[in-house]
């Protein structure tokens, strides 16, 4: 389905999973690449061994000796060739993210997009790494601050979003000074393969040390290479809460840091002022697209009595008109989920709604026979519940939405939109100011994203993303999310013949 891209991409060759070349060392068990689309082999990947590994950090920690000194606009010069080898493949590149994952072209193409926007914003951020300057206590004397490189930056991503996770974090380090080790999700093998390729190829133009980014395969155990390594100083991880609870404390126990983007229990407040077209797309889209497997899909509406009703028809009529399948026919609203393991947690999400006393509203189930031998397209449900049972606690990765009703004040609502373990995106449709103020206000959403007026799914690279409580507390992509990747120094320094010490301290021999 997708050869011509794979040629393009320069990944026609994998079909023996044995490395290409390109900066990366792969010589372990071999891992099969089947798309959830139609359910063929598109490719194998040899995994990294722990001797492979050993090359790769060696390879890392040469590269950052040059990399650290280049200047920082000259790696944003760097990172805007990448951006625009980006722009050159990005069809091929948003197909086989389609293809891999299973999210609809659009959404593949959406994906390189946001690659594409991050490089552009990392090149200016280049010429921006500011320190600042402090006024000295003593006499002749002046400090101020800069930022330097940290050295190796390992990337750890999910599969729901392949390519883009992994530039939001190596854009920003390589202008930085840093160097990347990246390992893609075992389950999108192929695309982390496509993009080592793309960014070799631009370190190769300028003469650069292919370290500058490198490419490990495999699955937790790879993972834990990397988490356990002390030479590892800053570890930017992807993925569900139980692999972040896991992997943060490896990364305390060394004391390096850690940055995490972790699972979401996303909900829309609709208030009795809401908008109801807006909240029908905002709703439907956050909790159907990508097979409701965002981190900041929609799992949760909680919607006031006076409006219930309304909305439980407009979103019930809607799901009637959702087509379901192939994600790369444009016509499709809803595509696969990843992998016969996530159709089963699915299914169990919706026996236990079911045992904790929840209303089917939309019947879920699996979908069979032609178009879906891929055994991975499921119906989205809509179940109604509370907010308290364990099941809507838990973010289940599948398109699965969550009616709640809520009476009273917003502050009613809040309790219940707050009352999760995930802190990740929420949103509020409403006309209201007041509302809208008090859910943007220190008393309002606890999430590391709030809206108004937008659902919860999706965001621009221009803001720091990320979220509270179990997602992790991590910011990556816009505004100051850069300073992670960098070490602060304070410099003083005495441009006088004596030595005064700080708060005045009298040491005279
Ligand atoms: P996952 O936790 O199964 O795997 C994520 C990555 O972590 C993979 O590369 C995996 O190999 C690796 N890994 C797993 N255990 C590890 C360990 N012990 N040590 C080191 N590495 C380990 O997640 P997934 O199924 O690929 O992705 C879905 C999850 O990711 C969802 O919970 C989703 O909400 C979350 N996610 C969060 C964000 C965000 O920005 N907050 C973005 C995308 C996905």
């Amino acid at each position: 389905m997708i050869q011509n891209e794979l040629k393009k991409l320069g990944l026609s060759e994998i079909n023996d999973g044995t490395s290409t070349g390109s900066n990366w060392f792969s010589n372990g068990e071999i891992i099969e690449s089947y798309s959830p689309v139609d359910g063929k082999l598109i490719g194998k990947v040899k995994t990294t061994t722990k001797e492979d590994y050993e090359k790769t950090i060696a390879s890392a920690q040469e590269a950052f000796k040059t990399w650290r000194t280049t200047p920082a606009p000259l790696r944003g010069e760097i990172v805007r060739q990448f951006g625009d080898k980006l722009r050159a493949n990005k069809a091929e590149l948003g197909k086989l993210v389609s293809y891999e994952m299973g999210k609809s072209y659009q959404e593949g193409l959406g994906e390189v997009q946001e690659m594409i926007d991050i490089c552009d914003f990392a090149v200016g951020q280049s010429r921006q790494l500011y320190g600042l300057t402090m006024h000295s206590e003593r006499p002749g004397h002046r400090m101020y601050e800069q930022y330097h490189p940290l050295g190796i930056v390992g990337v750890i991503s999910a599969f729901n979003f392949p390519v883009a996770v992994w530039s939001w974090n190596a854009a920003l380090a390589w202008i930085c000074g840093d160097v990347v080790i990246w390992k893609p999700s075992e389950k999108t093998p192929l695309c982390g393969v496509a993009c080592q390729k793309l960014i070799q190829e631009v370190l190769k133009e300028n003469n650069l040390p292919e370290g500058i980014s490198c490419l490990v395969n495999g699955d937790y155990k790879v993972g834990e290479f990397m988490s356990q390594d002390k030479r590892i100083p800053l570890v930017s991880a992807t993925g569900s809460t139980r692999m972040g609870k896991i992997l943060a404390k490896e990364v305390a126990g060394r004391l390096g840091t850690s940055l995490l983007e972790l699972g979401g229990n996303n909900a829309i407040i609709v208030t009795p002022d809401a908008d109801i077209k807006m909240t029908v797309i905002g709703a439907v889209f956050g909790a159907v697209g990508t097979a409701g497997q965002r981190c900041t899909s929609t799992r949760r509406l909680i919607i006031h009595e006076s409006m219930y009703d309304k909305v439980k028809d407009a979103i019930v009529a809607a799901y009637g008109q959702l087509k379901i399948g192939n994600p790369l026919d444009e016509k499709m609203h809803v595509g696969p989920l990843i992998d016969k393991d996530a159709v089963k947690a699915y299914q169990n999400a919706l026996v236990k709604v079911k045992e904790q006393g929840g209303n089917i509203l939309v019947e879920g189930g699996v979908l069979e026979g032609a178009d879906y031998e891929s055994g991975c397209y499921v119906k989205p449900a809509i179940a109604e519940v509370e907010n308290h049972y364990e099941i809507v606690q838990h973010e289940t990765f599948a398109p699965i939405l969550y009616f709640i009703k809520y009476s009273g004040d917003v502050e009613n609502a809040l309790e219940i939109q707050n009352g999760v373990a995930q802190g990740l995106s929420s949103a509020i449709m409403t006309n209201n100011l007041r509302e809208a103020e008090k859910f943007l206000s220190a008393g309002g959403s606890d999430c590391g994203i709030a809206n108004v007026n937008i659902g919860t799914s999706g965001a621009e690279i221009g803001g720091a993303f990320g979220g509270e409580k179990e997602t992790g507390g991590g910011r990556e992509s816009g505004s100051d999310s850069w300073k992670i990747y960098m070490r602060r120094q304070t410099n003083t320094i005495n441009y006088t013949t004596n030595l005064p010490l700080a708060q005045g301290i009298k040491f005279d021999l």
